[in-house]
């Protein structure tokens, strides 16, 4: 299964895209994660990307085209994958377009969170992530047991340096700008599903993978009626 998950930042695509990668084997490939591993790692690819990320500005298309080139061709995302993250640009699709053309597939759905800004500003001003293993927990929904510390490993617990809140904004701003035609543009292809995703996490994502299980049942309908 090939997917693309879409929505404001905070509107939980980190989270609904690990759920959807363990129930279908998929990869999940966030590309905030792997630039903030190249930052950390003090990469070139982070070197170049790091100012961009910090002011909460798209890191250039080139340069994000070469990083999901390079990932798509792991032999992981031979039975499919999902794009959390990317694309973020109608550039950044058409890339994706001739990309997915060269190899002759194609993406089976795009997933859209809708959640209201104000909702996105609540959870991003209470998100905390593990500096060691990138766990991520929700002061109010989903708090470590104890204050500061990861559960997992133990390590201390950060906000991310763009969940602040003049840098939330303009995340905001660019995603309205930037992103948001994105819909459009896969919407008119009749491949965009939409879920209303102010609910719980467990809500939203039953019935994301309801949707998915009938998508993919589906598809393997059509492959035997079209192989004979
Ligand atoms: P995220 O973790 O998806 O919110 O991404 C964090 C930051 O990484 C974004 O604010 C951008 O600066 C950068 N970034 C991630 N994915 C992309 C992309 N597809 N195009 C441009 N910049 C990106």
């Amino acid at each position: 299964m090939r997917l693309v998950i879409l929505g404001l930042p905070g509107s939980g695509k980190g989270t609904q895209s690990t759920r959807i990668s363990k129930r279908f084997g998929i990869p999940q490939i966030s590309t905030g994660d792997i630039l903030r591993q190249a930052v950390k790692e003090g990469q070139d690819l982070g070197r170049k990307a790091r100012r961009y990320m910090e002011q909460g500005q798209l890191v250039p298309d080139a340069l994000m085209a070469e990083l999901v080139i390079l990932r798509l061709q792991a032999k992981d995302c031979q039975r499919g994958f999902i794009l959390d993250g990317f694309p973020r640009t109608i550039a950044q699709a058409k890339t994706l377009d001739g990309l997915l053309k060269e190899k002759n597939i194609a993406l089976d759905a795009v997933l859209r969170l809708q959640v209201s800004a104000e909702s996105v500003i609540q959870r991003l001003s209470h998100r905390r992530l593990c500096s060691r293993c990138g766990a991520d927990y929700n002061l109010l929904s989903n708090p470590p047991k104890e204050e500061g510390r990861c559960d997992r490993c133990g390590g201390s617990l950060r906000q991310r340096e763009d969940d602040q809140a003049k840098t939330v904004a303009r995340r905001l701003q660019v995603y309205q700008r930037q992103t948001k035609p994105l819909e459009t543009y896969y919407r008119d292809r009749g491949i965009l599903l939409v879920f209303e995703a102010e609910r719980g996490v467990e809500e939203v994502s039953a019935e994301i993978i309801d949707t998915l299980k009938s998508l993919a049942c589906a598809e393997l309908v059509k492959d035997s009626t079209s192989s004979g």
